[in-house]
């Protein structure tokens, strides 16, 4: 089968200094990727550069035969991106803002697809309400309507649990399930071990800009994992 997404020696220096060194990985379509490491490991740019946010040094990224850098129209329609970042706009309604990406990504029923969405973040009531006016919460739940908006085939989530209240995290997990059972491709940032594992597939870890680690989370003894973390993301040696 041919892989779905497939990173080849993606490199990122910033000014010089090296954020991402050589980092290479494949994902079959459905795999649910959560992916570890330290702070400064890279794990935001990986996904910024596969998110199309910023540019990579060299290498190649690819989803479905779509290379980032040749044909970044199709390659864009694959994604969905929840951040710290909402990427909403205050000036806007809660409707406006999904129709304003459903338009952008060339959604075919923008309507209807925002009203689905406003229902499953339960903020259909507040539809018509501008984004200024809405709690952290109401802009947490909005952003992950906001990233659904086009049924991404690849969804990447950057630490989306922290800073989520507990109603949004609630929203967020069933709709991860959601996905998972619609065989969507998920790459998940976090700096939780439990959710992390309960969550994956696929476990990797990340520092110092390099791909250290990647398994079947089947293959892998929870408690070896464990100590792997340990060592590498918190810096602490396994007992
Ligand atoms: P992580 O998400 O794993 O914490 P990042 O990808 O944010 O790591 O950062 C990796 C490295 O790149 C860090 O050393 C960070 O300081 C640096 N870095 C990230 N973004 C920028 C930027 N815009 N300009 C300069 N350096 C950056
Ligand atoms: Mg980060």
């Amino acid at each position: 089968m041919a892989d779905f997404l497939t990173v080849n020696n993606l490199c990122k220096e910033y000014e010089g200094r090296r954020a991402l060194h050589k980092v290479s990985l494949s994902l079959q379509q459905g795999d649910f990727l959560s992916l570890f490491g330290p702070n400064g490991a890279g794990k935001s740019t990986l996904l910024r550069i596969i998110a199309t946010l910023i540019s990579p040094s060299s290498g190649q990224v690819e989803i479905k035969g779509f290379d980032l850098q040749e044909e970044p129209e199709a390659f864009k329609r694959q994604l969905g991106v929840i951040s710290h970042q909402s990427l909403l706009y205050g000036h806007m309604t809660a409707r406006e803002n999904l129709l304003f990406y459903g338009a952008l990504y060339k959604v075919e029923d923008p309507q209807q697809r925002a009203d689905e969405l406003l229902r499953v973040v339960e903020l259909y009531p507040r539809r018509h309400s501008r984004v200024s006016r809405f709690s952290r919460g109401m802009c947490q739940r909005l952003s992950i309507a906001r990233a659904l908006v086009n049924d991404p085939s690849l969804l990447l989530l950057d630490e989306p649990f922290s800073g989520l209240d507990q109603y949004a995290a609630a929203i967020l997990t069933r709709q991860l399930d959601e996905l998972r059972t619609r065989a969507r491709t998920v790459i998940m940032v976090t700096h939780s071990l439990d959710r992390g594992l309960a969550a994956a597939g696929k476990v990797g870890i990340l520092a110092g800009g390099r791909l250290l680690y990647l398994e079947d989370r089947d293959t892998i003894d929870p408690a070896a994992f464990e100590g792997l973390y340990l060592e590498h993301v918190h810096g602490a040696r396994a007992a």
